[in-house]
Parts: C-alpha cells; sequence; structure tokens
C-alpha cells in the first residue's frame, strides 16, 4: 500500500541561521519563540541531528524513508517558519526556501512534493508568491505556522493570501507554534507552550477564529489541513455546536449560515502527525468520515517507524487504511496516482 505522509518538516540553512541571529540579538519580541529558541537550537547531539535531517531534501531523507516503508513526503518548512522575521526579509527568505524545495521535488517526484512557505507579514507579496510556489514552481499548497507576530489569518488584512489559496486550489497546512504573545504568559510555566499542549491550543484556536468569523462564507472553496488528529477539535465539536446555539440565543454571537461543525465539515482535513493511538484516530472516522484523515508522520521530530507500525496494523478497515495513507492525498494535493 502506498504511504504519502504529508506533515514532513525541511529548514534551509538561511532561515536556521536567521533564527539565531534574531534570538542572539534579543530582538523577538515573543516569549514563546524565545522560550522555545533557548532548547531546540541549543547545540546539543539531539538538536544536531534532527537539524542535519531537516537541512537534508536528498539522500539522507530519502533513505530514511526507504528505511520505514514511506513513499512520499509532503514537505513543508518547520516551525515558525519565516514568521517571525521582519516583512522583507521573511519574504526574501520564504522565496528561496520555496526555490530550494522545488529543486528537491523536481530531482524525486515520484518521491517527494511539497507546501510553499509565504510571508504573511506582507500579505499582498504572500499571496504573489503563493501564486508563483503553485504556477512555476510546481508546489501544491501552503503551509502557515499559526500565528503571525499575534495576528490569525481570520484578520480583513490576510485576505489576499485566502483569495490566492481558494483561487489556486492550494489547501492551507495550519501548522502549530507557540501560542501568540496575549496568551503565552500561563503557558511558560512547565513546558505547556510546547508541543505536548500548547501548540495545539494555539493551532485550534486559530482554526475556530477561521470558522466563527466566517471566513468560510467568504471562501467556500478554502481548505485548511490541521495536524496531530485536528487538534483536539474532533473532541469538541458537539459541544461547540451546542454552545454556539444558546450563545447565539442569549445575543452573544451573530448568528452564521452554518453550524460551526458544518464548516469544520467542509472545508477541513485533519492528519495522524504524532498520534499513534487508535482512540483519537477512531472518535475522528466517527466524527469525520475516512475521506477526512490523511496520514502524516511529522518528520524529523517524531519516529517515522512508529506512525507506520500504527497505521499499519490499527483496527481499520483495508478501505480506509488506503483513504488515509494515500488516496486522499493524491486527491487534495493531485498528487498522481502511482502506476
Ligand atoms: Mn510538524
Amino acid at each position: 500500500m502506498r504511504r504519502i505522509a504529508i506533515e514532513e518538516a525541511f529548514v534551509t540553512q538561511a532561515i536556521a541561521d536567521q533564527w539565531k541571529v534574531i534570538l542572539d540579538a534579543g530582538a523577538v519580541g515573543e516569549p514563546g519563540f524565545r522560550k522555545m529558541g533557548e532548547t531546540i537550537l541549543a547545540d546539543s547531539p539531539g538538536t544536531r541531528r534532527i537539524h542535519e535531517r531537516l537541512i537534508d531534501l536528498g539522500e539522507g531523507r530519502l533513505e530514511d524513508m526507504d528505511a520505514t516503508g514511506v513513499d512520499m513526503h509532503v514537505i513543508s518548512l518547520t516551525s515558525p517558519g519565516v514568521q517571525v522575521f521582519d516583512g522583507e526579509l521573511a519574504a526574501e527568505l520564504a522565496r528561496d526556501a520555496n526555490d530550494h524545495l522545488a529543486d528537491a521535488v523536481r530531482a524525486q517526484p515520484s518521491r517527494f512534493a511539497g507546501l510553499a512557505a509565504v510571508a504573511p507579514q506582507l500579505p499582498e507579496v504572500a499571496a504573489q508568491e503563493l501564486q508563483r510556489a503553485i504556477t512555476q514552481l510546481g508546489l501544491c499548497g501552503v503551509i502557515i505556522n499559526s500565528h503571525t507576530k499575534g495576528e490569525y489569518l481570520d484578520a480583513p488584512r490576510f485576505r489576499p493570501i485566502l483569495e490566492a489559496a481558494e483561487s489556486l486550489r492550494a489547501p492551507i497546512y495550519l501548522h502549530p507554534r507557540t501560542p501568540a504573545p496575549s496568551m503565552i504568559e500561563p503557558y511558560l510555566d512547565y513546558g505547556l507552550y510546547f508541543a505536548g499542549w500548547g501548540f495545539a491550543v494555539e493551532t485550534s484556536l486559530h482554526a475556530m477564529r477561521l470558522i466563527m468569523s466566517g471566513v468560510f462564507d467568504r471562501f467556500p472553496e478554502l481548505r485548511i489541513i490541521l495536524g496531530h488528529m485536528g487538534e483536539g477539535l474532533p473532541f469538541w465539536l458537539d459541544r461547540i455546536d451546542n454552545r454556539y446555539l444558546l450563545q447565539v440565543k442569549i445575543g452573544a454571537v451573530d448568528e452564521m449560515k452554518r453550524l460551526p461543525s458544518e464548516y469544520f465539515r467542509s472545508n477541513f482535513v485533519i492528519t495522524t502527525a504524532g498520534m499513534t493511538y487508535a482512540a483519537p484516530l477512531s472518535l475522528s472516522l466517527e466524527m469525520l468520515g475516512s475521506e477526512k484523515i490523511l496520514f502524516a508522520a511529522d518528520y524529523p521530530y517524531e519516529d517515522m517507524a512508529e506512525a507506520v507500525e500504527f497505521m499499519n496494523t490499527v483496527d481499520v478497515s483495508d478501505e480506509v487504511r488506503r483513504r488515509i495513507y494515500h488516496e486522499n492525498a493524491e486527491a487534495l494535493f493531485g498528487i498522481p496516482a502511482a502506476a
């Protein structure tokens, strides 16, 4: 069975270098990124090993994929990407990363596909870069690492990005990062800002802002991808609906055309990235159906072998397994079915 993993990370040396520059200069107005930088950018055997794998868009990555039976990586710029830089620098580094990723995809078209990076700081520039990445570079979607300097994509100024993503049929992978400065404070203790909890809170909030702001009435064909089994949202959908209905009744929110869960079901898909447990998968299958769940490993942060072992053996029909492993990804990204 073909295996396509769709939340697989890379970085360019230029971007990793610039993260260090702004952290060393104390020029990051984001406590979350500062805190994360202390560990992930520190020099240790573990971080060096991850960095080597992030940089590798060639033999090393292919060997890891072969060793675990993963046929294809849909590769994207690792979090927080260029979203921590000032606009001009961010746009330049995103363009450069897209060129680099596109070269790797062209060299290995049956093994790699790629999502574009953009600098949301400059929405018009980001929309143009997305257009270039899809129509000229052959990339198949876009990654947004949640908030950009504390702002979320429902803000009117980001409209050009959503417009471009919809018209180019480029799904947006809404990927986690540390919570925005406005809510980071209580997450700074006990490691709560990190991937075990803060990332999911940040990203599910972002998704809920898109839903509750009516973005999908304006952009009904926009597709959003959430990792980590939907960042918890499949678990909450029914309660979100019934409290929304109450809140409409008491005048706490404006009524939308559809229920929150209806937007979630029509405009979102989710991935198994970093989730190798049967219960959340089974709940997600029940809430969303097997057409809405895609395989991902979150390389090189998570163990690809464990992700494959889980998906090979979890108790679902082979029809469902095929959808999750490759058919849904082929349909979403326009990846040709394997010969
Ligand atoms: Mn990831």
